[in-house]
C-alpha cells in the first residue's frame, strides 16, 4: 500500500509547487501563483511566455520601423527625381510656349 497520492485536482505553481495557483497563463496553459503570472491586456501570462511575446514584438517593431523609413527614403528620392525631371521638361519647353505666351500676355494688359 502507497502512501496518500498527490492531488491532481488542486493545481499548484509551475515554478512553486508548495504554493496554490492562482492564475493559469494564456499562452502556455500551465498554472502559477499569483507571483508568477503578470496581466496583460487583462489576460494573466507567466514570465516567460511575457519575456518571449514582448522580444517577439520588440523585434517586430524595430523590423517594421527599419521598412518604413526606407520606404519613406525611396519615395523621397523618387518625388525628388520626378520634381527635378518635371521642372527639367518645363524648362526646356519654355522657349516654345514662351512666344505663343506673348500673346495672351499682351491682350490681359490692354
Ligand atoms: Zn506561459
Ligand atoms: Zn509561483
Amino acid at each position: 500500500m502507497s502512501a496518500s497520492a498527490p492531488s491532481i485536482t488542486r493545481a499548484t505553481c509551475f515554478h512553486h509547487p508548495q504554493r496554490e495557483a492562482a492564475a493559469k497563463c494564456v499562452s502556455c496553459g500551465r498554472s502559477y501563483c499569483r507571483e508568477c503570472v503578470t496581466p496583460v491586456e487583462r489576460r494573466m501570462m507567466c514570465a516567460g511566455c511575457l519575456k518571449e511575446k514582448t522580444a517577439v514584438k520588440a523585434e517586430k517593431k524595430r523590423d517594421w520601423f527599419v521598412v518604413s523609413i526606407i520606404g519613406q527614403a525611396l519615395l523621397g528620392l523618387m518625388g525628388v527625381w520626378f520634381v527635378a525631371y518635371f521642372m527639367g521638361r518645363v524648362l526646356l519647353q519654355m522657349p516654345d510656349t514662351f512666344h505663343e505666351g506673348t500673346a495672351w500676355e499682351r491682350m490681359i494688359s490692354k
